[in-house]
């Protein structure tokens, strides 16, 4: 059986890896619950920023992808109001929040930009996933064709049930009714789509199966547990070499 997955113990926390980015050698991870505690974000943090300086942005369910440059430093000494970061430098560590959303990890096959995005519902209708790749391409000049993708550990279609209100957001292919009168909504493949859309070729797109509602053992979960205990965090870095 193929293993799309793997727990490794990095920066003293439980990490998991998506084999298919650590094939192109991608540098990345998702910090998960370790043996079924909760994360403790800062210590997590505080390991993990004694090997590079970490960025972690305030997240508004917005499309705003912020481009960390060598001004970076200067401007945002604090945090920056956006979902979605990008980088070129080796210095840093792009980190992202989830539960239920799906991260988005993208790079260019040659390892020199990576970026992160933070996709729910709202990023997702707003088609945040094929801005983020123009914004990623135009920044950096890579061609689309060249871009690796991966959508990591979110909610599945039959775990997401959404109002009419949000369901009304999305082209019909992408919500299907439950037996309850309400939609169930996939933002698994909306964005896949959105990739695709945007350039990028569908053997350079992974997009993972696991569901953050289903494994409670791993990942945290809104939909399951309402107020978050805490959050999932996604991280991803150009790589030392
Ligand atoms: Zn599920």
């Amino acid at each position: 059986m193929v293993k799309y997955w793997q727990l490794a113990e990095k920066y003293g926390c439980d990490v998991l890896e998506l084999n298919f980015l650590n094939e192109f050698g991608l540098s990345h991870g998702l910090v998960i619950k370790k043996g079924g505690q909760d994360i403790a974000e800062d210590q997590a943090y505080r390991v993990m920023s004694r090997r590079r300086r970490i960025v972690l942005p305030t997240q508004v369910h917005g499309c705003g992808i912020c481009r960390v440059d060598s001004m970076f430093d200067k401007f945002y000494p604090d945090r920056v109001e956006a979902d979605g970061l990008m980088t070129d430098r080796n210095d840093v560590m792009l980190t992202i929040h989830t539960a239920d959303c799906l991260p988005l990890f993208l790079a260019s096959s040659d390892r020199s930009c990576v970026a992160l995005v933070h996709a729910g519902w709202k990023g997702t209708a707003e088609k945040f996933a094929a801005r983020a790749v123009e914004a990623f391409c135009g920044e950096y000049g890579v061609n689309p064709r060249e871009l690796v993708a991966a959508i990591g550990p979110g909610i599945e279609t039959g775990c997401y049930q959404v109002g009419p209100e949000v369901a009304e957001q999305f082209p019909a292919e992408y919500v299907r009714p439950d037996a309850s009168g309400r939609w169930l909504l996939d933002l698994r493949n909306a964005n896949r789509d959105q990739l695709l859309a945007a350039g990028m070729k569908p053997c350079n797109i992974y997009v993972s199966d696991l569901c953050t509602r289903c494994h409670s053992e791993m990942f945290h979960s809104y939909r399951r547990e309402g107020k978050l205990k805490g959050k999932m965090i996604a991280f991803m870095e150009v790589p030392d070499d």
